[in-house]
């Protein structure tokens, strides 16, 4: 079974050898793929680090030279790299440019694909499905060129995307992973943990990814951490953000905008129910559930008190509110 895994492991590097080679040093891959990394603002340093590649949009291209290399089609097809039909084979990211996904010690463990037409049906990214290797709850996309600039900042930004954690790199930002558009898990959150005890979530700016996140973020406060949250410009991710702005005005920015998770949402969720007693007796119970999920009963008065200032309700409510539900957690 470890043998397996093992064989696994090594074709996943190959392929991931193989797309480099091809955005980089064929024609179809340099004016295609390498075209389209650069048009979106990264140098050659970067593509190079985070293993960019590109793969040919030909049927199976990248599964026949695999197997001519000695590679075994069962580890292609387990890898999902390649699709096995009855007849037929075939590359599974065929025409995308691939963001290889590595471990916390640096192995592949898969990939996502990246669209490269505006084609509306196809879908914009494509990635590894799950695998005895590619666990997908328990990855976080950046993590091992991450991990030793969370620990020393002693903080980890949280993105959506794979270029929003690269444009950050290149930008001079190092402490950041992503989920990579799947919801977060407990086993992501304690990755990071093992890290920091600090993070903030960065939202792209609209408002169906602020909504998306914050629900997520009650599992990070239920592993004891400090939650922080920071958006962007209207059509801006971080991604588009740091693209546009020097190491300096990214900086700067995160850290004048990030503010504490449960003053945000206490104050959002005071701002959407003005004047509608129904729903603001739902919103206070929101956000007391988020409070309860904090371990720390002295951090919990604080944000109670808090809260009850940005809602204009009494402490007492929210206390009573948050009594009943650790008891309900109790039983
Ligand atoms: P880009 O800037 O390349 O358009 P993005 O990272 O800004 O992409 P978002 O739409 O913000 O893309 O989505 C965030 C993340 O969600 C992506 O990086 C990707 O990991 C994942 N994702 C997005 N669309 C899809 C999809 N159709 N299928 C699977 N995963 C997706
Ligand atoms: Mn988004
Ligand atoms: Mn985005
Ligand atoms: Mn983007």
């Amino acid at each position: 079974q470890s043998n397996e895994r093992e064989s696994m492991y090594l074709v996943s590097e190959y392929a991931n050898t193989f797309f480099q080679d091809c955005l980089l040093n064929t024609e179809k891959g340099k004016a295609i793929g390498l075209t389209y990394f650069k048009e979106r603002g990264f140098t050659i340093e970067t593509i190079k680090k985070f293993g960019l590649g590109y793969s040919p949009d030909e049927w199976d291209a990248f599964t026949n030279e695999a197997i001519k290399n000695g590679y075994q089609l069962s580890y292609l097809e387990k890898t999902g790299l390649t699709i096995v039909k009855t007849d037929k084979k075939f590359d599974r990211f065929k025409g995308r440019v691939m963001f290889p996904i590595q471990s916390m010690s640096g192995r592949v463990l898969g990939f996502g694909g990246r669209i490269l037409t505006n084609d509306k049906k196809a879908a914009k990214y494509l990635n590894s499905p799950e695998s005895d290797i590619y666990h997908k709850s328990k990855v976080l996309y950046g993590i091992y060129h991450a991990k030793q600039a969370i620990a020393k900042e002693d903080n980890c930004y949280l993105v959506e995307g794979y270029t929003d954690v690269i444009q950050f790199h290149q930008t001079g930002v190092s402490n950041v992973v992503s989920s990579s558009g799947t919801a977060l898990t407990s086993d992501q959150v304690r990755l990071i943990n093992r890290l920091t005890k600090n993070i903030t979530v960065l939202f792209d700016g609209d408002a169906a990814g602020i909504r998306a996140s914050i629900r997520g973020i009650d599992l990070i406060l239920e592993q004891g951490m400090n939650v922080k949250v920071c958006g962007f410009p209207e059509g801006e991710d971080p991604d588009s953000f740091a693209k546009q702005n020097t190491e300096e005005e990214l900086k700067n920015y995160l850290n004048e905008k990030s503010q504490d998770f449960i003053s945000f949402k206490a104050s959002l969720l005071h701002r959407e129910s003005e004047n509608d007693p129904i729903k603001r007796a739902e919103l206070i119970r929101d956000i007391v559930t988020s409070v309860s999920k904090i371990p720390d009963v002295i951090k919990q008065e604080i944000y109670v008190q808090e809260c009850a200032r940005i809602m204009g309700v009494s402490e007492d409510v929210l206390f009573d509110t948050l009594a009943q539900m650790n008891q309900t957690e109790e039983k």
